[in-house]
Order: structure tokens, then C-alpha cells, then sequence
């Protein structure tokens, strides 16, 4: 089996050193690529370094809403320049949290509208992270379309009557591990009704977890916290496989194609 992770961190420092290890493991599982997603300028540079020494590992560009305070006055020019200098990269992750304590919604959605002009002069797709705040995300969407290519909506947990919206507008799914906790039931279900030409599947490792007892592996945290391991994407083709009613291998082949398509990867 082939399958790409749509959406995780594989350049965060909670990983450690143990990164040789833990793509050990995946590559083992068959999952043969990775959209690492940057969070902040700081982290831009080592998101480079990775697409470089590690095969499979794909890039993506941005600012996350929960680090966009710590941006320099010229992280315009500095995003435009990693995104010419890296013609294959994605844009993100970057979004809109009404969830995060001091959050600055004006603030998001101007790091947001740049991120979407981008999109649209470089011909990128994008990684969109979303929480309380899916009709401002909508807005947005309307108001400064993103590239044609399609975006992305990570660990996606939109209302169920918005999906053919997005979908309409261009938006990609992706469904992670932490769905699967039971209190997530209602996100399972709108992912039924999600296009299958729309489906993907991420882990967003270090984060999102799945919950205690299921998870494959676990990658070892601060004060006993663990976290989430990259191989745990299995358990999202395997939930979306069970709901779906279709053999694990036979749906892996549709996300690839979904995957090479939104993210123009040609192998
Ligand atoms: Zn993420």
C-alpha cells in the first residue's frame, strides 16, 4: 500500500531525534509521503531542510494562527521568497481560531487574505486549519479566492450542512486520528457525505491523538504526555474504509489520486 499523510509536523522539535525512527515505522506501514506543514517563521527553515534529506517529505509555507504574533515586519516579502525559491511547495498552515484564548480574529484574517493572494499569483494550493470560526472561514473563502488548484481543510470538523459549500468552493478533507474519540461521533458522520474525489487522510503528528488504547504508537512527551505518532494515519483510511464500506487498499488508491491531484505531485 502507498499512502501520503496529508497534513502533520513532522519538523516539530517534540519529536526530538527520534524522526529517523519514527519514518521508520511509517515507511514500514507503507505511507511513503508527508505534507509537512510549517507553523511559523522560525520553523520555515527546517521544513526546507527535511523536503531535502528525506524522501517523500513535501512542503508547505505559513503562518499558523496560534504563532502569527511572533512574525516579522516583513514575513510578506519572506513567504512570497521561500515560495519562489520552492516551486513543489504548498501554502499553510495557516486559518482561522476563535477557539484559542486571546485571539485576535482581524489579526487571522489579514495573515489569512495574504496567504490566499499567494495562492492565487503563484498557483498554490493551500492547508487551512479551522476551529469556531467556519462561517468566517467561508467569508473569507468568497471574498479572496484561492487558487483554482483547490485547498484544503485539515482535521476537518465543519458543520455538516457547510460541506457542500466548501466542496463547491474547492475544498479537500482530510480526517485525522482524533476523530475517532467518541466525542467526535458527529464528525465521523459528516464525513460520509463527503465527495470521494474530496477525501484525505492526515495524522497531524505530534497532534491530534487518537484516543487512549487505540493508537498504533505513541511518541513520548513532556511530563508523560504522549503524542501522536505519524504510523496512527492508518486508523484514518482504516475508519473511513469501515464507513465507507470498501477494502482498506482499494479506498489507500483514491486518496493517492486525490492527494496527486490537489497537491500536483506527480509520483
Ligand atoms: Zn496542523
Amino acid at each position: 500500500m502507498n499512502l501520503s499523510d496529508a497534513h502533520c509536523h513532522l519538523q516539530d522539535v517534540r519529536f526530538g531525534g527520534d524522526l529517523d525512527e519514527v519514518l521508520k515505522k511509517c515507511r514500514h506501514a507503507g505511507i511513503r509521503r508527508w505534507m509537512v506543514n510549517a507553523t511559523r517563521e522560525a520553523d520555515w527553515a527546517r521544513v526546507a531542510a527535511l523536503g531535502v534529506s528525506e524522501p517523500g517529505v513535501r512542503c508547505s509555507f505559513g503562518l499558523h494562527p496560534w504563532w502569527q504574533e511572533e512574525r516579522c515586519p516583513h514575513w510578506q516579502e519572506s513567504l512570497r521568497d521561500i515560495l519562489i525559491r520552492h516551486p513543489e511547495a504548498a501554502i499553510g498552515e495557516v486559518g482561522l481560531d476563535r477557539w484559542i484564548p486571546g485571539h485576535d480574529l482581524e489579526d487571522q484574517r489579514a495573515v489569512l487574505a495574504f496567504h490566499l493572494q499567494l495562492s492565487r499569483e503563484l498557483d498554490r494550493p493551500v492547508s487551512l486549519h479551522c476551529l469556531r470560526a467556519w462561517p468566517e472561514l467561508a467569508a473569507c473563502l468568497k471574498q479572496h479566492r484561492p487558487s483554482r488548484r483547490g485547498f484544503l481543510l485539515h482535521s476537518c470538523a465543519a458543520p455538516s450542512a457547510m460541506l457542500p459549500a466548501f466542496a463547491e468552493a474547492g475544498a479537500y478533507f482530510s480526517f485525522s486520528p482524533a476523530f475517532l474519540h467518541p466525542r467526535k461521533a458527529k464528525v465521523r458522520e459528516a464525513f460520509r457525505q463527503v465527495p470521494l474525489d474530496r477525501l484525505l487522510i492526515e495524522s497531524d503528528a505530534p497532534d491530534m491523538a487518537p484516543p487512549a488504547g487505540l493508537e498504533l504508537e505513541a511518541v513520548p512527551g513532556k511530563e508523560g504526555l504522549a503524542l501522536n505518532h505519524p504510523v496512527n494515519l492508518m486508523l484514518s483510511l482504516r475508519a473511513l474504509a469501515e464507513d465507507r464500506g470498501v477494502e482498506a487498499a482499494v479506498l489507500a488508491e483514491r486518496l493517492e489520486e486525490n492527494a496527486e491531484r490537489l497537491f500536483g505531485w506527480k509520483s
